[in-house]
């Protein structure tokens, strides 16, 4: 399948120094670190070039069905090493830089990540890209190009400290401005309606509105071991071009500076809310500007080639999300009707069979719901068309339940003074989607009963992927290469043929060389956390590793405590025969979470008791890696031996981190909820622990108004110590009072809020419990081995090709557009 002969190493390296030296004015040789990484950039990104060139001509000249796959975050990452091995030009690359004199760790790592997005759902939509171009399919990412990503994380004094993510401030070498598609969006102002005489049409027209120009940047996707390059396509906002307006327009300073300012505003920063909806104005404007050009430009790119835009979903389809961009619903209808003259019934016929939705959360405090008072001042005409949608739709549901007031109360669009995003993308979406069997079944029999009732059709499940050229081939090259010589490279464009391994299981051979993979990947990690944290790990002690977005659903907090539970019982028996283990954290917590910030002090307080107590002998380590993101993740999730997926069942929607840490041949410790329950139907229960209340359980308790944690505190010795330590000053001597809200929302309800929401200490003893099975099997050094290979041999489901594949197949009905090769 390697095939590099189009690779010209003196052209490449010739490249790189003549970069240095018109951007820099420098020989290699004078050039700093990030200079070089940008200079290498370049010339990497001239290859890219003629593909993206070919690719897209291709595509026109074909003229197949295109995917814009619309979200508000896409977490990238860093291109550079990602476009290497994509290329299938890495080892050549890096053998070039080595002449060079340069070390390719050392130029990937000036990159700053890409992080336009908070956790899973930005990444996935990364993987989807890479599956996409991968595969041959013509597809576009829709997205924002915030000036400020994901903010960066401090640890200072154990507290999480947000710093602006300024990832823009050396440029982007991959991004090309595309100033020849200014597209122009309209807020605000009021709709004025006439009737066009001749044609006898009612015209709405928007007036008084602010405006701010949508440009593109494009960034180029590539494609593994094909020539094809998609695009990531994110706007920038700059203010209308007000040298072209009449002088009276020009006269209007204070519109002038209003435009300017929204539209410096609107690409200013991430939100960093991860499963969380704030109703904030400004995101609500970022949803629409988005949207509103990518639909705008997409019709215009069809209208190149066609000139009925009722057949528009032959050619387009965009797929949602989750409910950010589900604008578009009425964006379409908008410009359908009033920039392209359809009648109401012809857009509808258009707009239901060109958008897809997917759902990623049945958390209520995730559920987008704005006021009508906001959404119809900020987006008058759009307004107009959600109540006429909504207005015919509870027309359908009164009919099919005729008397029934509770079926509009639950599905209505506009209801009680809000505008419900998710009930409008069900109503117009061709499809709704959940991202695991678990997660899409609660869809169906609970959260979204009554739409699965009366329009079933739509239903349909997508298990998440993540993708195994950057979470392996990329994130851990030992192991790559240890599977390519045991079976070949199919599995990186076939991650099936991972089921290849499992005739090594037993050899004793294999199974040694799998432990030592696993442990230089752990001496790669001990020493990124002696240079960040300047702590001391051992690379023979179990690697536990949660890394995530903190929420109190993924339940970082029963992990911290049972470590104090932990911490308790070596130090009641010093003799007590545990396996040193190294637990290991890293999370973001939203600026605004205040307990969820409480916890990551919790956990620093906790490191810094015990790492600091000789007595134990090193049995337990604490570590909090700092500003976990896409780029150190490679870095742990090869490390790791343990991966920590302990969502409260029901909560955790699908997970990709599960997936990341199987394929790098971690054993799942975790509940049943999300994905972790396809990772154990492909592994075999045997090879993971499994603990805890099931979603089912889960459900009756919250039906049942929750239960009574006082019974557990009451009754098991051990939990209340560990309960009291949080507020005896144990880990807070200088602050007693610290953990108090922590102690207080697993003990007592509070404000309509029922104690222990997450079932933490129902939990807690069962998790003692599998934490103990850990340590039982890790003693038995060859059953472990076994147990690794067998999780990685099961990971093939988990590619996000099989995902994209079943999207493409049930969904989207995309074709594949080969790229024939260049020059
Ligand atoms: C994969 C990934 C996530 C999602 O992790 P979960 O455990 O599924 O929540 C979040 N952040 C980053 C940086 C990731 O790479």
């Amino acid at each position: 399948m390697s095939n590099t002969s189009w690779f010209n190493k003196d052209e490449f390296k010739k490249n790189i120094i003549s970069n240095c030296k018109s951007l820099f004015r420098k020989n290699i040789d004078e050039a700093d670190k990030q200079q070089l990484f940008q200079s290498v950039a370049y010339a990497v990104k001239e290859i890219i070039i003629d593909r993206w060139i070919a690719t897209q001509k291709e595509y026109a000249k074909q003229d197949k069905k295109t995917v814009y796959y619309m979200s508000m975050e896409f977490l990238m990452g860093r291109a550079l090493g990602n476009n290497m091995i994509n290329l299938m030009a890495y080892d050549e690359m890096k053998e070039v830089l080595e002449e060079l004199g340069m070390d390719i760790n050392v130029i990937e790592d000036q990159e700053p990540d890409a992080a336009l997005g908070n956790g899973g759902l930005g990444r996935l939509a990364a993987c989807f890209l890479d599956s996409l171009a991968t595969l041959e399919y013509p597809a576009y990412g829709c997205g924002i190009r915030y000036k400020y990503g994901m903010f960066k994380q401090e640890i200072k004094d154990g507290y999480q400290v947000e710093v602006p993510d300024n990832w823009l401030k050396d440029g982007n070498p991959f991004e090309i401005k595309r100033s020849e598609y200014p597209t122009v969006v309209k807020f605000g102002g009021y709709v004025r309606s006439y009737r066009d005489e001749k044609t006898g049409r009612d015209m709405f027209v928007q007036e008084d509105y602010r405006a701010v120009t949508a440009i593109p940047y494009d960034v180029p996707v590539v494609g593994y071991g094909v020539n094809t390059v998609n695009t990531l396509r994110i706007w920038d906002a700059e203010p209308v071009d007000t040298f072209n307006l009449s002088s009276f327009d020009k006269g209007d300073y204070q519109k002038a500076v209003e435009e300017e300012n929204l539209a410096k505003n609107i690409v200013e920063v991430l939100y960093p809310n991860d499963n969380h909806y704030a109703g904030k104005e400004l995101r609500l404007k970022q949803q629409y500007f988005f949207v509103s050009a990518s639909v705008q430009r997409a019709i215009a790119q069809y209208k190149e080639r066609h000139d009925d835009v009722r057949k528009l979903y032959e050619k387009v389809t965009f797929q949602l999300n989750d409910t950010h961009p589900t604008v578009a619903v009425a964006e379409l209808m908008r410009i359908l009707m009033d920039e392209e003259g359809l009648e109401w019934d012809e857009a509808w016929d258009v707009t239901t069979k060109t958008v897809a939705y997917t759902n990623h959360t049945i958390m209520a405090e995730a559920l987008e719901k704005w006021p009508i008072e906001l959404f119809s001042r900020l987006l008058p005409r759009i307004y107009q068309i959600v109540e006429e949608i909504n207005r015919r739709f509870v027309e359908e549901i009164k009919a099919k339940y005729p008397g029934n007031q509770d079926k509009i109360r639950k599905m209505a669009i506009i209801y009680d003074g809000q505008v419900k995003m998710a009930n409008l993308a069900i109503c117009a979406g061709y499809s709704v989607n959940g991202v695991a069997k678990l997660h899409t079944e609660i869809l169906e029999k609970q959260e979204l009963k009554d739409f699965y009732e009366m329009m079933p059709e739509k239903f349909n499940n997508k298990t998440n992927g993540i993708t195994q050229r950057r979470f392996l081939l990329h994130a851990n090259p030992l192991l790559a290469a240890w599977i390519t010589d045991k079976i070949g490279d199919g599995w990186i464009t076939d991650l099936t043929q991972l089921k290849k391994l499992k005739v090594y299981v037993d050899d004793a051979k294999c199974q040694q060389e799998l432990m030592q993979i696993k442990y230089k990947n752990k001496v790669r990690l001990a020493k990124y956390i002696k240079e960040h944290n300047g702590i001391d790990v051992d690379p023979n002690s179990i690697f536990d590793v949660q890394v995530k977005r903190l929420h109190e659903y993924k339940r970082q907090l029963l992990n911290i405590l049972h470590v104090m539970y932990l911490y308790n019982e070596v130090k009641k028996n010093p003799d007590m025969d545990i396996k040193p283990r190294t637990f290991i954290f890293g999370a973001k917590a939203a600026a605004g979470y205040k307990i969820a910030k409480q916890t990551i002090k919790l956990i620093n307080s906790v490191a810094d008791v015990i790492n600091n107590d000789a007595s134990i002998n090193g049995k337990i380590k604490v570590v909090f890696i700092e500003n976990y993101r896409v780029s150190n993740g490679e870095i742990i999730f090869a490390a790791a031996d343990v991966s920590e997926q302990i969502s409260t069942a029901s909560k955790e929607a699908s997970g990709t981190g599960n997936m990341k840490f199987m394929l790098n041949g971690a054993m799942t410790l975790g509940t049943m909820d999300g994905a972790n329950v396809e990772i154990v139907q492909e592994v075999g229960i045997e090879n993971a622990v499994i603990f805890g209340l099931s979603s089912d359980e889960v459900i009756r308790y919250e039906n049942e108004g929750g239960y009574d944690p006082m019974e557990i505190f009451n009754n098991d010795q051990n939990i209340r110590e560990v309960l009291m330590e949080l507020i005896n000053g144990k880990y807070s001597p200088d602050d007693t009072e610290r953990f108090r809200d922590i102690y207080n929302s697993l003990l007592n309800n509070q404000g309509g809020r029922r104690a222990d929401t997450y079932f933490i200490l129902k939990d807690f003893r069962s998790y003692a419990d599998a934490q103990k099975i850990i340590n039982e099997r890790y003693s038995d050094e060859k059953a472990w081995a076994k147990s690794m290979m067998l999780n990685i041999a099961s990971a093939g489901k988990f590619s996000s090709d099989r995902t994209i594949e079943e999207y493409v197949h049930d969904i989207w009905k995309l074709e594949k557009v080969h790229i024939p090769d260049v020059k």
